[in-house]
């Protein structure tokens, strides 16, 4: 049975955590914390084939690290085993089989964040076509866009054709596709 590896990234607060609930355990959890990196496993199938897929919910920011692994309380451990609790993103990125790009459509600047993170996964694996999916989170607050759907629909194009879609954690629209297609396009690479 193949197993994938699924990074999801973002700025904080977009929903990765929200998403990732939302997807491996149908649930919505209002409000998670920022701190937490973590990673699930969760089977499934995608045309005809079992998968499993093993996804990690990064927390991003280095001070979220030294906030909860202070290094002068863990005085007598590895660097391997640092790694282990909490991987840097140039390990995740490595082993990191598919991304999930995740903005918030109530802010351009977690919009423009991506492309960093963009630039610096291509560079890590040395790969131009790394699966990728660009997911405009909080769907359901349309009241509040701040990014027009072809501002990001373009961006997505610029990119070299990368899904777009937009989801909503909250309501649990568009969860299943993106990771879906994400994993379609592992397996069809
Ligand atoms: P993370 O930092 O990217 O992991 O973000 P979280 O998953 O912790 O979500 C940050 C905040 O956004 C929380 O208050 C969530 O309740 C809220 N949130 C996440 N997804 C959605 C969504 O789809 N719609 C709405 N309205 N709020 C969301
Ligand atoms: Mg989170």
């Amino acid at each position: 049975q193949r197993e994938y590896h699924i990074v999801v990234l973002g700025s904080g607060g977009v929903g990765k955590s929200c998403l990732t609930a939302q997807f491996v355990q149908n649930v919505w959890i209002e409000s998670y914390d920022p701190t937490i990196e973590d990673s699930y496993r969760k089977a499934i199938e995608v045309d005809g084939r079992h998968v499993i897929l093993e996804i990690l919910d990064t927390a991003g920011t280095e001070q979220f690290t030294a906030m909860r692994y202070p290094l002068s309380r863990l005085p007598n451990l590895s660097a391997k085993s640092l790694a282990l609790i909490h991987p840097p993103r140039e390990l995740y990125m490595k082993t990191g089989q598919g991304f999930l790009l995740v903005f918030s459509i109530t802010s351009m600047s977690s919009l423009y964040e991506l492309a960093e993170l963009r630039e610096q996964i291509r560079r890590i694996k040395e790969e131009d076509n790394v699966p990728m999916v660009l997911v405009g989170n909080k769907s359901d607050l349309e009241e509040d866009r701040a990014v027009p759907r072809a501002r990001a629909f373009k961006i997505s194009q610029d990119w070299g054709s990368v899904p777009y879609y937009e989801t909503s954690a909250r309501r649990r629209a568009n969860v299943d596709e993106v990771f879906v297609d994400l994993c379609r396009q592992i397996i069809h690479r």
